[in-house]
């Protein structure tokens, strides 16, 4: 992972910015089949420290773990029209196997909505077993033309959720708790802000009623949407005869729901915080919080790296996630540089007169250096990496804010939108939102919750708006 030549800078061309960062930082590489991706371990680490969060959040809210099997008869798939109409040029499926052909080929699982009604149709009984509240982690295929490490590949991990209910009024408040879970981890983990919001008819998940996303903006000012989740309705239970006996010995179908959230999120995570020098990581997600640089020639050597060493042993006995570069054969700023790269959120450097004064010098990866008594660190270090969180927050909030405007007229809409997000009335018409994403490539991403109400005219064509509240646009990705 040799820093040769640099980065582009992300003015200059941020796509090549964005995978020169991912593939030399180390996250990611490109896997042997077209669009598949090999996640490295330093990429997998911040999987991992997401999926931890995510995983326990689930379990808060009264979800448990399940898994259910990668192949789905063809025949599945095609049981719910728009589900299958979504889905079908996306899938994998195998025809051949065991050297005979398949008397029904099966479907490599693009998500599993189809495969879990099929089995809650044969546990689900009465309202005792309701709800049904299922998590599983695993990863799906789908076969997209257009992609891009960890934002679009053709297989990527996620967890999906799946749960059934007695009411509609059940499941649409399970839908709105699990999208608020995943607001929680991106604003307070992964230090993203975003647009929470119901999605327009035309851009839901197949099979849906509705579905409720978070938009994100990335450094370019593109839309990224950074998971979904679902209110299903009956229309899952319908396609799969789910049906209870309820408390009044009626038989009725179930309500269902379905959310997910993927390794796109390591995607969002390096263009929404990082810059020219590379990534810029959450701590609470980092793998590395803090690295040690220790500076020495030959002569100090022997002074310097026993101090580093005791350091090293201090801070990850507080539980620090710490890590010593104590490798001879680099020098300390090539070292500063690839960490920056790999966008380790403080950096302490300590040489020989830091070792004699006992003091170390601390430098964060957005910005500033200061000479601290070693005595004092392990007091420190959490309350700055706390700090270091919220900053991270509260920049790509500023951010967001000054590239998203609110507009009335289309030309101040086609402006505005090159540059960022807009906030506009909409009539709710598909074919004006397909003109409009024609014309300007834009697509609404979300009719935000915490948008104001407000009446006003559909920003291309003028009719009534249709949503009670101005909607976000974007170019996303
Ligand atoms: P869906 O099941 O279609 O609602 O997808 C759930 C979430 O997965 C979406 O909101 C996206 O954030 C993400 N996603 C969709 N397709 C891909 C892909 N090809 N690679 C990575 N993430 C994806």
């Amino acid at each position: 992972m040799a820093k040769d030549k640099g980065l582009t800078p992300q003015s200059q061309d941020f796509n090549e910015w964005y995978n020169e960062v991912v593939l030399k930082a180390d996250l990611v590489d490109y896997g042997p089949v077209r669009g598949t991706m090999v996640v490295k371990p330093y990429g997998y680490a911040i999987w991992e420290n997401i999926q931890r969060e995510l995983d326990r959040m689930f379990k808060e809210t009264g979800h448990q773990n399940a898994y259910f099997p990668l192949f789905i008869p063809i025949s599945f798939l095609q049981k719910e029209a728009e589900h299958v109409e979504g889905f079908a040029p996306e899938l994998a499926v195998v025809t051949q196997a065991g050297g005979e052909t398949l008397e029904e080929p099966l479907a490599v699982r693009p998500t599993s909505e189809t495969i879990i009604g099929h089995m809650w149709a044969k546990w689900i009984r009465t309202y005792r077993d309701l709800p049904q509240l299922l998590n599983q982690w695993n990863s799906v295929v789908r076969w997209e033309l257009r992609t891009k490490l960890f934002l679009r590949t053709t297989e990527f991990l996620w967890q999906e959720g799946h749960t059934a209910h007695a009411t509609q009024e059940e499941a649409e408040e399970e839908a709105r708790r699990m999208a608020g879970v995943y607001a929680t981890v991106l604003r307070d983990w992964c230090a993203i802000p975003g647009w929470e919001g119901p999605k327009t008819e035309s851009e839901k998940f197949a099979g849906a009623v509705y579905s409720i996303s978070y938009e994100a903006m990335m450094r370019d000012g593109k839309a990224l949407q950074s998971c979904t989740s679902h209110y299903l309705g009956q229309n899952f239970a319908r396609a799969f005869d789910i049906q209870f006996q309820d408390k009044d010995q009626q038989n009725k179908y179930v309500h269902t729901t379905s959310w997910g959230f993927t390794t796109r999120v390591v995607g969002a995570l390096v263009m929404t915080h990082g810059d020219d020098k590379g990534l810029i990581l959450p701590p609470r997600l980092a793998p590395i919080q803090v690295v040690i640089v220790p500076i020495y020639k030959a002569e100090t050597r022997e002074a310097v790296l026993p101090a580093a060493e005791r350091l090293y042993q201090e801070l990850k006995a507080a539980g620090i996630r710490v890590h010593l570069d104590d490798r001879d054969q680099y020098s300390p700023g090539y070292k500063f540089n690839e960490w920056e790269l790999k966008g380790v959120p403080l950096r302490l450097e300590l040489g020989p007169r830091d070792v004699e004064a006992g003091t170390a010098v601390l430098a964060s990866r957005l910005g500033g250096k200061e000479t601290l008594q070693i005595s004092e660190l392990l007091g420190l270090l959490p309350a700055r990496l706390e700090q270091f969180q919220r900053d991270l927050y509260q920049r790509a909030l500023e951010f967001r804010d000054a590239h998203t405007w609110a507009v009335d007229s289309y030309e101040a809409f086609k402006e505005k939108v090159e540059q960022g997000f807009v906030k506009a009335f909409h009539c709710g018409d598909k074919e004006c939102e397909k003109q409009i994403k024609a014309e300007t490539t834009a697509t609404t991403r979300c009719i935000p919750y915490d948008e104001p109400e407000a009446q006003g005219s559909c920003v291309r064509c003028g009719k009534p708006s249709a949503y009670g509240k101005r909607i976000l646009f974007a170019k996303a990705y």
